[in-house]
């Protein structure tokens, strides 16, 4: 009961310090297009994209270091960088436990103790709000003992498809209210994977892009159909973009460095190295005048990249120049990702609809670091201490 009146009264002092009044409390779906470059919809066919910016919110939105899948849709679902939340790459050496993990291992992805910070949903769910979640990165995880209130494993057969995942995003907004959940998360893993088979530039990738276009259009109807659907708040968002790669845009580490010289080489885009004892300064040496290639010391990381903190980056990193890949890397795609968020080829689409949002309104922009402060505010629930800057994306919000 005493905790419940704590929580209570940091809830209107954190409306109060947001110069709130308390409007109703909406429900807010939240898509991710994987992959979805926030220029596609002035490359190809988007009817649906822009007509949630006209009626809403329109913004480029930059990925977090690196731009890569589950680092970034767990930044999304935690306002932690992924060098704070745990998840530094899609795969990595756990150094302290001598092991790997990899976001394609069930024994790894599943085990709880690789995500740090704490997931929106159990945020929410700590103050007495439902939410659902389909596929999202970290949903069917058990982080913090927590999972979603309603939720699919990801490995759970069948597989579903795009139009069964709205299905049950529908079937779960007409539960009772009692059971509704105010929070809806829902994934999609295209155009991602045209993007890595086609390039970012193709026919077969505007293809995919029209068609998450069109079931974005779906998706909205649906919503708005509903007897609360004014109620809604609806964003439709990306973990990263994609640049165009080349079998002539390769770089052979191997040709550069000793066996010896290293304990682990992991992570393509970037590579961490865990150097052996003595070694450090000749993986150095012998990197960092390769072209193509950044190399630093761990402790030298440039600060805009928020890199190099986790125990779990190697003591020397590598990155390739945008386009530029290491070899092993699949060797016909024509599209990847995982370069920096400064450079636009990784920087991603947002459109926001719904009761809370400006109609018509561009924004200046904001990192998706922000994106937990805010649905804690489209929830009105009190946030944990993040890397978001809630004043860096209000604008947004009527
Ligand atoms: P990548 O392009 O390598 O960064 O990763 C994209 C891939 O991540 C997708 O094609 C999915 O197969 C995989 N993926 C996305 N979400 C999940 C999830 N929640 N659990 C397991 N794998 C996922
Ligand atoms: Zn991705
Ligand atoms: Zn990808």
């Amino acid at each position: 009961m005493r905790k419940l009146i704590m929580t209570a009264f940091s809830l209107l002092l954190f409306l109060v310090s947001l110069n709130a009044q308390t409007p109703d409390r909406h429900y807010t779906v939240i898509v991710s297009l994987d992959g979805f470059r926030w220029d596609y919809p002035t490359m190809y066919k988007t009817p649906n994209l822009d007509r949630m910016g006209q009626d809403g919110v329109k913004a480029v939105m930059l990925p977090s270091f690196p731009a890569s899948t589950f680092p970034n849709h767990y930044t999304l679902a935690t306002g932690l960088v992924p060098d704070h939340n745990g998840i530094i790459n899609n795969t990595f050496w756990d150094a302290e436990n001598h092991r790997q993990y990899s976001m394609g291992d069930s024994a790894s992805r599943y085990n709880p103790d690789y995500y740090l910070g704490e997931p929106i949903w159990v945020t929410a769910q700590k103050q007495g709000l439902k939410t659902a979640n389909m596929y999202w990165v970290g949903s069917d995880i058990a982080i913090k003992g927590t999972y979603p209130t309603h939720y699919r494993m990801w490995n759970a057969k069948p597989f579903l498809t795009f139009e069964q995942r709205i299905d049950s995003v529908l079937t779960w907004l007409q539960k009772p209210e009692a059971e509704r959940p105010r929070l809806v998360m829902l994934y999609f893993e295209e155009p991602d994977g045209s993007g890595h088979r086609n390039g970012p530039v193709s026919k077969e990738t505007g293809a995919v892009v029209q068609h998450m276009d069109s079931l974005m259009g779906v998706l909205r109807a649906r919503i708005e159909s509903l007897p609360f659907g004014a109620d809604i708040n609806l964003i439709v968002t990306s973990d990263h973009g994609m640049a165009e790669i080349s079998p002539e845009r390769v770089v052979d580490m191997n040709k550069y460095l000793k066996p010896e010289w290293c304990e682990v080489v992991d992570g393509r885009t970037p590579t961490s190295i865990f150097s052996k004892a003595g070694y450090r300064d000749s993986i150095y040496n012998a990197l960092k005048d390769v072209a193509h290639i950044h190399v630093w010391k761990k402790e030298e990381i440039p600060a805009e990249l928020n890199y190099g903190s986790s125990s779990r980056v190697g003591d020397i990193v590598v990155a390739p120049e945008l386009g530029w890949q290491f070899t092993d890397v699949a060797r016909n795609n024509k599209g990847a990702h995982g370069y920096f968020p400064q450079s636009p080829e990784m920087q991603v689409i947002f459109r926001a609809i719904g009761p809370d949002f400006k109609k018509g309104y561009t924004s200046e922009g904001f990192v998706n670091v922000d994106i937990y402060p805010l649905l804690s505010y489209l929830l009105q629930i009190v946030p944990e201490k993040t890397d978001g800057k809630f004043e860096r994306i209000k604008d947004i919000l009527k």
